[in-house]
């Protein structure tokens, strides 16, 4: 086939492409942030053990010892999923199925709750009925 005929049938045949979507769909099983659910969560601490790279701190309040920083910077996070394993007895973290967002400063994806200690006894029936229902 000549170059002008193969030319003229590349113009005359229209888009063959696809268009390429917005965002691009993840699977089900994609590791994004890591959420918490403050209900289940005891402040243990394991899961800040967990984290190599130390995005989840857990930290005990000075003064009163029944209230504990639980913090999270999704900018740090290698998203390797090791914190939601170290929790499988309070099922307290799980990790979300879309990208994380685009950060364009330092800490401003970073999550803080101070909250109060809770028995493990107390929070263990929620964590059971939590982790039956995944
Ligand atoms: S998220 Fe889980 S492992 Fe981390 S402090 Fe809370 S209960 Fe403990
Ligand atoms: S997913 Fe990995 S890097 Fe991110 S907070 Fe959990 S243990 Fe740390």
């Amino acid at each position: 086939m000549n170059t002008l005929l193969f030319v003229l049938k590349s113009l005359m045949g229209g888009v063959v492409t696809l268009r390429l979507p917005k965002t691009v769909p993840t699977q089900p099983t994609f590791r994004g942030q890591v959420q918490l659910d403050k209900d289940l969560c005891i402040g243990c601490g394991r899961c800040a053990a967990a984290c190599a790279t130390k995005v989840i701190e857990v930290k005990r309040d000075r003064e009163n010892k029944d209230i504990y920083r639980w913090s999270y910077d999704a900018a740090q996070c290698t998203f390797c999923g090791r914190c939601k394993d170290a929790c499988n007895k309070f099922h307290a973290l799980s990790m979300q199925t879309h990208r994380p967002p685009v950060y364009t400063a330092i800490g401003s994806l970073k999550q803080e709750y101070v909250m109060i200690r809770k028995r493990p006894e107390t929070a263990a029936p929620k964590a059971a009925a939590a982790g039956s229902e995944s």
